[in-house]
């Protein structure tokens, strides 16, 4: 980072026109409302941390277009998306697909994840609000980094989210991960393979299932074409 200069009214880190605290681990995390929060006003967007088990967001997942029976295997977060103390949604961040042919797309030799890729399984907005879902997505990121680190010590590098493009009815469409840096790496082949349901060990299933979209936030460059 260049030159850090403080914010004269509330002392945080200033970047652009936005205010951030900084995590022991380096993180830096935008504070909606750095002014209004000094003056009194209570943020409107906040994330709760909540298990991913509890039944609302279980509810939630399979409430969600995706139609999973619940949240995927392995390390996972889950938050519940408060806009002025009301429910507005969910948020769920968790490990990447086994094998995607779209990393191919970022220059990678492999089709396999590189460490420190997380992905996105479930944003869903199931509450009215006024704050766009781009936003939200925006704020949630250094948060969601800055909590994963804590439960697993270490920073998130490669965000991934896979999205079905035919689903017309979905409240985030692809627009919005677009708004927030999110670009398209192109459609997987439409065949997935997951465990089955309680079985962790068990081989994974191949099944034939709608393409996805499969959508990159990080810091590689998209190559031109596929190699
Ligand atoms: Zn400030």
């Amino acid at each position: 980072m260049s030159k850090v200069r403080k914010c004269p009214k509330c002392g945080r880190i200033r970047m652009g026109r936005s205010c951030y605290d900084q995590t022991e681990g380096g993180l830096l995390i935008p504070v909606w409302r750095a002014h209004a929060e000094v003056e009194g006003v209570s943020e409107p967007i906040v994330f709760r941390l909540v298990s991913t088990w509890d039944k609302d967001f279980v509810a939630a997942i399979r409430a969600h277009y995706t139609k999973s029976r619940g949240a995927p295997y392995g390390k996972k977060l889950a938050w519940e998306i408060l806009e002025s103390t009301r429910h507005r949604g969910w948020l769920g961040l968790g490990e990447p697909s086994f094998k995607l042919a779209a990393r191919r797309r970022l220059g990678l030799e492999d089709a396999r994840p590189l460490p420190a890729t997380v992905c996105n399984f479930i944003y869903r907005l199931d509450a009215p609000g006024k704050v766009l879902a781009s936003k939200i997505l925006k704020l949630w990121h250094p948060i969601a980094a800055n909590d994963w680190l804590k439960r697993y010590g270490w920073i998130p590098r490669h965000w991934e989210t896979l999205v079905d493009p035919a689903e017309i009815d979905s409240d985030v469409p692809v627009a919005c991960f677009r708004r927030a840096w999110y670009r398209s790496l192109g459609l997987t082949t439409g065949r997935s393979a997951r465990r089955p349901p309680g079985a962790t060990h068990a081989a994974r299933i191949w099944s034939d299932a709608s393409p996805k979209l499969v959508l990159y936030r990080g810091p590689l460059e998209r190559q031109a074409a596929l190699k």
